[in-house]
């Protein structure tokens, strides 16, 4: 072997061994005990029985409204209930905003009643509703197209349908004439604007959902139509006729509140200060009980931490952090309140790794994790992974952020993972009368919960660093 030769293969092996010293190992019994978590939450209903209680003795919690309030009281009771270490809550501060009377119908070319609901602080119509023509839109893109002040007296209507996805890929794309169609429609001189809902169903329900205004109210009546009315209308346009619309749309402004993150704790033996965080939002949109939305989310999240708990007498060596968040539907409220005070006091560098369970009750299917996750920690996520074969889920690539409420954290830097979860009925209930617990298969709470307790046990038990 001539020098240079010995040299490049020296440098080899110091480096793989310097690798090799940085690569903590999942030792046999976090292995095992991870195992035996996933095989008895498997058998095991706390979440199907938490979200019955959640969506059934509180039901609809929608920020600024009785619902929330008794939600609130019944996370601090549940989480006690279920044995966590330490349970707080946390006072965040936004804007509420409540609907009230909606009424639509098409007055022209024939009499019929629509049924459509309002969408997040959409402003009202006057007192005695209004009544204009509509013109229609086949998407937001042609909205935008349309020249400024066009609209004037008139109603856009935008009509284009989200595409079903498994992992939901047809929402982001649908959604920005929810979220942005009303300064549009604003712009081009409407007097309201009517979209089809942001949902994959052809039942008659509307879906509600926010838009881009973080207080006060959007800048015209901003309404969504069930799938069937907006159908109806396209056929209307298509016989040549231009629909006249009587709208009626009466909401509130409550102006300041306080809304709540709600926090339980499993304390860390070894090491208390470094956080594991998991959750889902305790807030829901007022037409269902957020049975899929995300109820069910909550309630995989207690009763991982919980099981966790009950395994043995030693809790894992970090914290879990249950945190179900505040104030999610009106703009991630709660989540950025939590990530701004994390940020501000510096323990922002103790949160470890972090998701929330915030894509309904469907079976987990794959795993990702945030590209900014320690290579020497892709080992653990690939156990992970593999530990949740026998669940069907595999590790798939991608980034993620965890989650919507993870997304404040994400931004400052806390690695996630994403228990990707089939979500192909999701937007069929997604923000509808119909998201009601009878929806939700008792069996893919278990199978989620398992999941979510391999995942949250090795994140909080194996001792190396993520980040
Ligand atoms: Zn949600």
């Amino acid at each position: 072997m001539n020098l240079k030769k010995w040299v490049a293969a020296a440098t080899f092996v110091f480096t793989l061994t310097s690798y090799a010293d940085n690569i903590v190992p999942v030792s046999e019994e976090t292995h095992s005990t991870a195992a035996a978590l996933r095989d008895k939450a498997f058998k095991d209903d706390s979440a199907y029985e938490i979200l019955k209680s959640l969506t059934t003795e509180v039901g609809a919690r929608h920020p600024g409204t009785p619902g929330e309030k008794a939600a609130i009281e019944w996370g601090v009771n549940k989480l006690k209930a279920l044995g966590f270490d330490k349970v707080y809550t946390e006072d965040v501060k936004m804007n509420g905003w409540l609907r009230g009377v909606e009424t639509a119908e098409i007055i022209l070319p024939s009499y019929q009643k629509m049924i459509i609901t309002a969408l997040g602080r959409s402003k009202s119509t006057p007192k005695k509703g209004l009544e204009a023509e509509i013109v229609h839109f086949k998407n937001y893109a042609a909205l935008e197209q349309a020249p400024d002040g066009s609209l004037k007296g008139k109603i856009a209507f935008i009509s284009n349908r989200m595409e079903r996805f498994k992992n939901g890929a047809g929402y982001g794309p649908a959604n920005i004439a929810r979220s942005k169609g009303h300064e549009i429609a604003a712009q081009k001189g409407a007097e309201a604007l009517l979209i089809r809902s942001i949902g994959t169903d052809d039942h008659r329900n509307p879906h509600t959902g926010a838009t881009n205004v973080a207080m006060g109210y959007t800048e015209v009546p901003a309404v969504a139509l069930s799938n069937p009315d907006a159908d109806q209308l396209v056929r209307l346009l298509e016989y040549g006729h231009t629909p006249k619309i009587r709208l009626n749309i009466q909401t509130k402004d409550l102006g300041p509140i306080v809304t709540k993150n709600v926090i339980g704790e499993i304390t860390g033996s070894e090491r208390p200060d470094e956080v594991v965080v998991i959750g889902g939002h305790l807030d829901s949109w007022d037409l269902g009980t957020g049975a899929v939305d995300d109820g069910a989310g909550v309630a995989i999240a207690m009763a991982t931490a919980s099981l966790i708990k009950s395994n043995t007498d030693k809790n894992p060596r970090r914290t879990i952090r249950v945190i179900l968040w505040g104030a999610e539907e009106l703009g991630l409220i709660g989540a950025r309140a939590y990530a701004k005070a994390r940020e501000e006091d510096g323990s922002i560098a103790n949160h470890i790794i972090g998701s929330e369970s915030d894509f309904g009750a469907g079976p987990v299917y794959g795993l990702q994790s945030s590209n900014n996750i320690s290579p020497n920690a892709l080992h653990v996520v690939d156990t992970m992974a593999s530990l949740m074969g026998e669940l069907g889920v595999t590790r798939r690539p991608g980034n993620t952020s965890g989650g919507p409420d993870m997304i404040p954290l994400a931004a400052l830097g806390v690695p996630a993972i994403n228990l990707m979860q089939n979500g192909t009925d999701y937007f069929d209930l997604h923000h509808t009368p119909d998201d009601t617990f009878d929806k939700v298969n008792p069996e893919n709470m278990r199978q989620n919960v398992a999941a979510w307790t391999v995942f949250t046990f090795m994140a909080a038990q194996w001792p190396g660093s993520f980040k």
